[in-house]
């Protein structure tokens, strides 16, 4: 299914190898079975339509909340579904500030967030009237708990952190961070600050339980994890000041009004399903194609670097750094040899800007264009990764 025959513009046939799971993971059989179930048994009510047949759809819907839920150790009715990742942290974003700016009338208020978060975060928090301060990471691409705990004070309203980052797949301190945070607003009896934490490459291979973490809204993105695109969620705590940002409607608990996407919704509830119960193997699977996969890079040429190789990282996500290879340029030759693979970020691939992560670890404008992100996931055989070091070398020649 992951690997299939392509014409590749040079009139040779190639086979085709995916390695671009962190930017969107394929269809999983568990999400293609929901699916099917779905168009045997079409569902034509609104959810919130109170007939019979809205009442259908509705029970699906909830039951799609309670799976979710007990996954992330939650209630459903803290499990707000959205359009995708960039929605969870706009919405994370936009409903604390306002909530914050309706508590503290004519104050300013401020987000701290790591040096690395994702653009649909990054870019959100620096579009708000707050003062944000960045907490930098260590050249590794690890920002340190303590630097942002300390940077706490009485404006604070949102503190962001990702648990994964997207382009070297560093883990962050979240679990520290999140202690750290419950542990200030008991000393200051506030509700502020609220921890934010977005989830998005962390799930299954990380503990996204929020026993653990303790952040009080979380970001999770269905088309990572094998579900369709355009489904996502945001986990908001019950005691969260955040306030809704669509209005109109009373969907999602209050949260996010518009109809919702429940065929989407049930394939994320059934492929977060598998991936919960399969935890184990999946992370061992990715940890020995990791390790076999960097291996095989670290001959590829003399010069190049695996980021954040000396850290914790997540088991699906390797970082090539190559001195010489610049802009998306490489990526083209790559996909034309028959690899699907990102430079960077996919959001900052479409725009074609240097990796603000790189940039964060220390990384000069030019340098920040270089080297590749190499994703893989549960359909990545050893064979592939065989195959694409050999591309890439013949490439590199
Ligand atoms: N956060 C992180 C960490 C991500 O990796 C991504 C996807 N690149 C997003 C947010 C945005 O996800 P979505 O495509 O669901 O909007």
């Amino acid at each position: 299914m992951h690997c299939v025959s392509a014409y590749n513009g040079d009139m040779h046939i190639v086979d085709r190898i995916y390695l671009d799971y962190a930017a969107s993971a394929p269809l999983y059989p568990e999400a293609h079975v929901a699916i099917t179930q779905f168009l045997q048994h079409p569902l034509v009510g609104n959810p919130s339509s109170l007939h019979k047949e809205g009442r259908a759809v509705q029970a699906k819907l909830d039951r799609a909340h309670t799976t979710l839920a007990a996954i992330f150790g939650v209630h459903p009715t803290e499990v707000v579904f959205t359009s995708g990742a960039t929605e969870s942290n706009a919405l994370a974003i936009r409903g604390v500030l306002a909530a914050w700016r309706a508590a503290h009338p004519g104050q300013r208020p401020q987000v701290v967030m790591s040096s690395i978060e994702h653009p649909s975060w990054r870019q959100t928090v620096l579009s708000e009237d707050a003062e944000v301060l960045l907490i930098d990471v260590s050249p590794e691409g690890v920002v340190e708990a303590s630097a942002v705990l300390n940077a706490i004070n009485k404006r604070t309203a949102l503190i962001g952190c990702m648990h994964v980052n997207n382009e070297i797949g560093t883990v962050q301190p979240v679990a520290e961070i999140g202690k750290g945070v419950a542990m200030w607003r008991e000393e200051h009896r506030s509700e502020w600050p609220v921890f934010h934490v977005d989830a998005v490459q962390a799930f299954p291979y990380c503990n996204t339980h929020l026993g653990h973490v303790r952040a009080d809204s979380m970001t999770l993105s269905g088309h990572k994890y094998g579900a369709l695109g355009g489904i996502g969620v945001l986990i908001v705590k019950k005691h969260t000041p955040m306030r809704s940002i669509a209005k109109g409607g009373a969907q999602e608990w209050g949260y996010r009004a518009g109809t919702e996407n429940v065929l989407g919704a049930l394939t994320l509830a059934a492929v977060a399903q598998y991936s919960d119960t399969h935890r184990d193997q999946l992370t061992e699977h990715m940890t020995k194609l990791q390790r076999d996969l960097e291996s095989r890079l670290k001959n590829v040429s003399p010069d190049s670097r695996i980021l954040g190789e000396s850290v914790g990282r997540a088991p699906h996500i390797s970082y090539l750094w190559l001195p010489n290879v610049h802009d998306e340029r490489f990526v083209h030759k790559l996909d034309l040899a028959g690899v699907a693979i990102s430079s960077g970020s996919a959001c900052s691939s479409g725009a074609a800007l240097p990796s603000s992560t790189l940039l964060a670890l220390g990384f000069s404008n030019e340098e920040a264009y270089g080297g590749i992100r190499i994703s893989y996931g549960r359909f990545t055989t050893h064979h592939e990764l065989e195959q694409f070091v050999l591309r890439l070398k013949q490439l590199l020649v």
